[in-house]
């Protein structure tokens, strides 16, 4: 919890210093109208005149202290044309919610927990296609993007990972695998948000769309915005629960810096012999429209993630090849 309660302090402290600079202009902006007011305010003979000029002033301070980031200028933001990348603030990903329930048992997954599951006679056998041919029809390589929604005849089942987290249980044999072999080499991998059902993802969405428009952007901007960070509901991987957010025991934060942690090094390099992929990489995100999340992990089966680790692919440029 305390470590929790830091990385949201070290946040916020970020998130002012850079607005902090935006704050200098706006104090001189400030002085410059208090002190052009009052040169008016002196000139004017009559009551209805000073109360206009004071009025004037009045509704110049009130709109400048809005801080809206539109009228400042976000630094990081600009206005795109469809699928094009909108680079964002990043304080806010699409799993932000985590950060504050992570640290509750009942949303962490780890090893110890998902055997103890599969033990309780939830087993399923393992589907490892070894087959070297790819379908764009398989499961596995099912691609959600903005441009993709679910399939709507797309059926699975869930599995349990633990308590009430779920996951598509075609890909729970490879996931305790993975888990199993960074245990070895010291690792903790903790699952923390699984499958997530539709209301989930529209409640995501729509506080994250609220968020933009309470800093002043218009809905559609707002909305174009929340897309780059908060998948569009349809569009989720997690809703069919191919996708998991996978973090380690002493690391909650789903922000950048999962990267440079062991867990983050780890599964980077890893976790394609278990039939995973980072699903949103850095520097890719103009092809797949989502931020780079370290945490993100899809299942796209061993052979398929093989292909896409040594290729540097994306799941996209993967589709593509087929
Ligand atoms: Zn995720």
């Amino acid at each position: 919890m305390n470590k929790d309660y830091k990385n949201e302090l070290i946040n916020n402290c970020k998130k002012f210093a850079s607005k902090n600079t935006l704050c200098l202009y706006l104090a001189v902006v400030y002085i410059f109208i208090a002190i052009l007011t009052i040169n008016v305010y002196s000139h004017f003979k009559y009551y209805i005149f000073r109360f206009a000029a004071f009025a004037m002033a009045v509704l110049c301070f009130i709109n400048l202290t809005s801080f809206s980031p539109m009228k400042y200028g976000d630094l990081d933001y600009k206005m795109v044309l469809e699928d094009e990348y909108i680079p964002i603030e990043q304080e806010l990903p699409e799993d932000e919610y985590i950060r504050t329930s992570v640290t509750e048992d009942a949303d962490r997954a780890s090893l110890d927990d998902i055997l103890s599951e599969r033990d309780s006679g939830n087993t399923v056998s393992s589907s490892v296609d070894n087959a070297l041919t790819f379908s764009k029809n398989d499961w596995k390589l099912v691609l959600i993007n903005k441009q993709h929604s679910i399939p709507e005849n797309y059926v699975f089942s869930l599995g349990t990972i633990k308590g009430s987290m779920q996951c598509d249980e075609r890909i729970i044999p490879e996931l305790t695998e993975m888990f199993a072999a960074a245990q070895k080499d010291g690792i903790n991998l903790v699952v923390c948000s699984p499958y997530r059902d539709i209301s989930r993802q529209e409640y995501l969405f729509d506080r994250k769309v609220k968020t933009y428009i309470n800093n002043g952007y218009s809905y559609m901007d707002a909305y174009k915005m929340a897309s780059t960070a908060v998948t569009v509901p349809g569009t989720s991987e997690h809703q069919i629960g191919i996708s998991l957010d996978i973090i380690c025991d002493n690391y909650y934060s789903l922000d950048e810096d999962f990267e440079k942690t062991d867990a983050g090094i780890w599964l980077k390099k890893n976790s394609y012999k278990y039939g995973f992929i980072l699903r949103y990489p850095k520097d890719k995100e103009n092809i797949t429209g989502i931020m780079y999340e370290p945490w993100h992990y899809r299942y796209v089966g061993k052979d398929a993630a093989k292909i896409i680790w040594e290729n540097n692919y994306t799941l996209e440029e993967f589709i593509e090849t087929l």
